[in-house]
């Protein structure tokens, strides 16, 4: 498995998948772990043949990825290979995307939010708050510290192909795009922060905002993207941006499969994520490829994206979340199709 020393190789598009461990309901239930991590870069989906004879597998399944992080690493390890190489992007004037991808409860908040010990969430061990830690490290930096540079975070949430400003109440927001193809969220609240307690207060007030008023079976923070961002502006110009990191907790990727419920609105939520989820596959595999044709405006994730996938200096990470229990099998299978495919 990966260890600390292990090298930080430089990516246009990363690809990683994370593992996480058995937890108490699938261990109850005598779940079995049906995913290994033999390598640093590999991961094995050992397949059932059903589920009466969990003694008897189908073809082991091998993936490959640029990171595989089994069940014992830590966020911290897991930033350190994913967003914390994108830092510099955009201290150089380019974009910087990372994405949480997977389904349901298997890791995507607890990785870019911050572990979750049943009660508190621990932001300041989540992405977002880890990477703006190194921001303000790096703008005060002896190599960035003359571009006097502002930072800021945004926090909003797409929900049913609708943008809601999570540091604003939830404030149903617009999407305008100008002659130049420049995307804006019209009224979206940007901060401007200059320490890591600050940002770590706004996550908390987004993360309070996107659960509120949720009950177990009608929860739509696993139906929508959760986009936190991060700018550098300079000090003289702060209409430009000079930088930006947007990371994102991406929609469970099983409700893009709601598609054939009974219930109508579930129904259409789920064409959307579907929609957005294809999208971004593209948009993703785009980035370096000139001339490729960007689906941008068949989503809104993708939209509001767009500056991210066409500058010439832009990087993007994706993590694949993986639940190890057999009964996730399908869906984890489904996830690293996806995965392997973004590259
Ligand atoms: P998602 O956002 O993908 O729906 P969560 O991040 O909410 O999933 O994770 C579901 C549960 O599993 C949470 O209780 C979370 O704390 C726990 N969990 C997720 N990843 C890990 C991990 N790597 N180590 C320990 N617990 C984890
Ligand atoms: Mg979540």
């Amino acid at each position: 498995p990966l260890s600390e020393n292990d090298a930080i190789e430089d990516h246009l598009i990363t690809v990683c998948v994370r593992k996480r461990p058995l937890n108490k309901k699938e261990i109850n239930r005598k779940e079995v772990d049906v995913i290994t991590i033999p390598s640093k870069n590999q991961l094995i989906v050992h397949e059932p043949k059903n589920k009466v004879d969990l003694t008897k597998y189908l073809e082991n399944q091998l993936f490959r990825f640029d990171y595989a992080f089994d069940e014992t690493c830590s966020n911290e390890m897991v930033y350190r290979y994913t967003a914390q190489p994108l830092i510099k992007t955009i201290f150089e004037g380019g974009f910087a995307t990372c994405f949480a991808y997977g389904q349901t409860g298997s890791g995507k908040t607890h990785t870019m939010g911050g572990d979750f010990n049943g009660k508190t969430q621990d932001c300041q061990k989540g992405i977002y708050a880890m990477a703006a830690a190194d921001v303000f490290r790096l703008a005060n930096s002896p190599k960035y510290r003359a571009l006097n540079l502002v930072v800021s975070s945004s926090f909003f949430e797409i929900y049913s192909g609708k943008v809601f400003d999570l540091l604003n109440n939830k404030a149903k927001l617009r999407i305008l795009e100008d002659g130049k193809q420049q995307v804006q969220v019209v009224g979206l609240t940007e901060k401007v922060v200059s320490t890591t307690d600050e940002v770590l207060k706004l996550i908390q007030k987004g993360n309070q905002a996107r659960t509120s008023g949720q009950t177990f079976a009608n929860s739509n923070s696993s139906r929508s993207h959760a986009v936190f961002q991060i700018y550098l502006r300079s000090n003289n110009n702060m209409a430009k941006i000079h930088g930006k990191f947007s990371l994102i907790d991406l929609a469970g990727n099983e409700r893009g499969a709601d598609t054939s419920s009974a219930n109508r609105q579930t129904r259409m939520e789920g064409a959307e994520i579907n929609k957005s989820l294809l999208a971004l596959k593209e948009c993703i595999r785009a980035l370096g490829r000139k001339g490729a044709h960007l689906p941008f405006r068949v989503s809104k994730l993708t939209q509001v994206l767009r500056d991210s996938f066409v500058g010439s200096n832009s990087r993007t990470c994706m993590i694949a979340m993986i639940s190890p229990g057999v009964n996730s099998c399908e869906h984890s299978l489904n996830t690293l199709r996806y995965a392997d495919r973004v590259k």
